[in-house]
Order: C-alpha cells, then sequence, then structure tokens
C-alpha cells in the first residue's frame, strides 16, 4: 500500500497557531495549582453552556462516563431496557451495558444513518426506560418526532451528541433538546480536547445537581455519601485548554461545511456510478465531524483510494449487535439498515485544516475508482 499523500486527519495544523495561548493559560493555572473543578471548570462550565444555549453544562471524565452518569441521574438502573441506534460509535451502548441495563436496538434511517422513527415507534413500549438517540457524523437525529414520541410515552430521551457538538435541529441545539446531552472531547471531536473528556447538558436543575453530586463519588457534603458515584471530574487543564478553542469553535464549523458543500457538488456526478452522498434533512444545521458517503463497492473504492495515497475510514465496519460483548444479549443480525450501512459506509477526510489541493486530490481519486 502506498504512503498517504496527507494524513485522513491532522491536528497538529489546529494546534500549532494556539499554541502560545494554551502555553500562557497551562502557565497561569499550573501556578495557581487549582487543577480540581476550580476556577478553570467553572468558566469553561459556564461558557459551554452560553455557547450551547443550555442551562448546565457539566463537565465530567469522557464522553462515555457523560452517558453512564447521565443514564444514572435518568435513574436508569441494571435490568432497565434503554433504546439506542444498532449503528453508532460502541460506547453508545457500552454505556448502557456498564450499567448493567439492556441495549434495545433500533436500526437506522438510512439517509441520515440516525435512529429509524418507523422503528422507534414499533420497539417503544410500557418497560423502556429512556430513548438515546446518536446524532451521527455531525447531523441531529429526527428529534422532533422522537421527543413527541417519547413525551407520549413518558419517556426520557439522553442525546448522544458526541460526533454533533454546535449542530441544531430547528434552531435547537445538539444536547438542548432531550432531558439530558453528552458529548466528548475526545481529540477527534469538533471540540477536542488535550486528552479525554466530556460534558452533560440540561436545562433541569434536579438533573444536573444529581449529576455533579455523580462525578464526586456521590458526595454534596464533604465526606458524606449519598448515593454511590463516581470519580468522574475533567482536569481543570483540559478546561482551560479547552477554553481556548472554543472561541473558534464556529469558524472551525463553517470551515467545515465548506468542505462538505465542496464535495457534495463535486462528487454530485457520480451518483448514478454508486455513489450516494450524504443528506442533510430539512432544518438540519448539520456540523460535519464526518464526511460519509456510501459506496456499493465499498472496500474496493477504499483499497483503490489507499494505492493511490488517499486516506479513508470506515465508521464503523460493525453493527452494535454484532459486536462480541453482545453475544449472549441478542441475535447478530435483524437491523437490515444498520447491517447495509457497516457494508457500505466511507467516510472521506474532512477538518478545518485539510487544504484545498488535499480535497482536491479525494475528489479525482474517487471520479477515478468509480471512472
Ligand atoms: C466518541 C464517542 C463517544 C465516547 O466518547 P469518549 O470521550 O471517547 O468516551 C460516545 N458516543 C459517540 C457517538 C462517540 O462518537
Amino acid at each position: 500500500m502506498a504512503t498517504n499523500k496527507f494524513p485522513f486527519f491532522d491536528i497538529t495544523r489546529q494546534y500549532e497557531p494556539l499554541h502560545e495561548a494554551v502555553m500562557d493559560s497551562f502557565s497561569k493555572l499550573l501556578k495557581s495549582q487549582s487543577l480540581i473543578l476550580g476556577e478553570a471548570t467553572a468558566k469553561f462550565e459556564k461558557d459551554m453552556a452560553a455557547w450551547m444555549g443550555v442551562k448546565h453544562a457539566i463537565t465530567v471524565a469522557s464522553g462515555t462516563d457523560s452517558l453512564i452518569l447521565g443514564l444514572r441521574a435518568l435513574g436508569v438502573q441494571a435490568g432497565d431496557q434503554v433504546i439506542t441506534p444498532a449503528f453508532s460509535f460502541f460506547a453508545s451502548t457500552g454505556a448502557i451495558l456498564l450499567l448493567g441495563a439492556k441495549p434495545v436496538f433500533v436500526d437506522i434511517d438510512p439517509e441520515t444513518y440516525n435512529m429509524s422513527v418507523p422503528d422507534l415507534k414499533k420497539k417503544l413500549h410500557k418497560g423502556i426506560k429512556a430513548i438515546m438517540p446518536v446524532h451521527l457524523y455531525g447531523q441531529t437525529a429526527n428529534m422532533t418526532q422522537i421527543l413527541e414520541l417519547a413525551q407520549s410515552a413518558g419517556v426520557p430521551v439522553i442525546e448522544d451528541f458526541a460526533q454533533s457538538i454546535g449542530a441544531t435541529h430547528f434552531g435547537r441545539p445538539a444536547g438542548g433538546m432531550g432531558q439530558i446531552g453528552a458529548t466528548s472531547f475526545y481529540p477527534t471531536k469538533n471540540l477536542g480536547g488535550a486528552g479525554e473528556g466530556g460534558l452533560i447538558s440540561t436545562n433541569d436543575d434536579a438533573l444536573a445537581d444529581k449529576v455533579k453530586v455523580l462525578r464526586v463519588h456521590g458526595m454534596r457534603q464533604r465526606y458524606y455519601h449519598e448515593v454511590l458515584g463516581y470519580n468522574s471530574r475533567m482536569d481543570a487543564l483540559q478546561c482551560a485548554y479547552l477554553s481556548v478553542k472554543l472561541p473558534h469553535l464556529k469558524t472551525w464549523t463553517e470551515k467545515r461545511a465548506a468542505l462538505a458543500q465542496r464535495y457534495l457538488s463535486e462528487l454530485r456526478g457520480l451518483e448514478g456510478k454508486g455513489l450516494t452522498l450524504p443528506v442533510t434533512q430539512p432544518g438540519s444545521g448539520h456540523v460535519w465531524n464526518q464526511f460519509v458517503v456510501r459506496l456499493k463497492k465499498r472496500d474496493q473504492v477504499k483499497s483503490f483510494l489507499a494505492e493511490n495515497g488517499i486516506p479513508t475510514e470506515i465508521y464503523y465496519p460493525l453493527t452494535i449487535p454484532a459486536q462480541k460483548p453482545l453475544r449472549e444479549i441478542c441475535p447478530e443480525t435483524g437491523w437490515p439498515e444498520s447491517e447495509r450501512a457497516a457494508q457500505e459506509v466511507l467516510a472521506l477526510p474532512i477538518f478545518p485544516e485539510l487544504k484545498s489541493e488535499e480535497q482536491a486530490q479525494v475528489i479525482t481519486g474517487l471520479k477515478e475508482a468509480l471512472g
């Protein structure tokens, strides 16, 4: 295989111009030694809540923890059933399983790769404790209909918006529509930290309070433990780092959107040749964490591109029900659109600093591959 002509994702390009500001901020923080839940954390949480337009933004140790603590705050316990899509990053389901709860898998919509509303309707019953839509690749799920179904069933919604920070659905923010939102600052996300981190968003004071207690060992008053909690605080260093990055997030998102528009217009001609472009739903403010096309001959095209030094990725090669930890829990198949997606999706390079000539090479490569 040829070496890549450029990286699939290069985070160093984004970091470079921020280095001095980050060093200044780290230097102040380290001198203060206020390293856990101090001023830097309070500032970042306040700024994030304002940026998103939610009442509470609470940092936690990772995106996975944001899902775990979010589910716990909603009262999910061992044995409870939680609805989630059969096609996502594994952590959505992992969080449910780690609580001893049972995932109830819903298939995806073939256009958006997000939770299928008709299948949700079929699987939503009295025993369901929570619904976890995932806003995959940067686009929100069909929240209007999901919330309508959830409300009439009296079931809370926890949004996994790890890939969709800043996305909107008819003007409402990802992570601010359901009872709880859960996101990640893993370095490859649209707002990436200098390591691990996550955040829980909510407009509900009581839920915010529960999450805050859960993240510090279930303790409100020092050394008096109300519930069995976690140590899930995000380091103040991460908060300081992310505070330097947050003011740029809007511009970075606009750059992603411009790259997406170029792919959409220049690849349109390949649609009759076995390629399907991503679809943006009406009312959807897409933030393009990934630009994912569907290809009939996905693996062949991926190899051709790799031989020509064009990097691509597959998110995700297996459905969640087909993963090993699910073997005793549910059948491997039964979610046809998720299974088809796992066979056909291919992510093309998209990150704010991707150069015009690099993107041109991806486009040319695809045109050659589908000749
Ligand atoms: C990244 C991601 C997570 C998990 O976040 P971590 O910070 O890596 O724990 C959860 N759900 C989805 C959809 C993700 O993409």
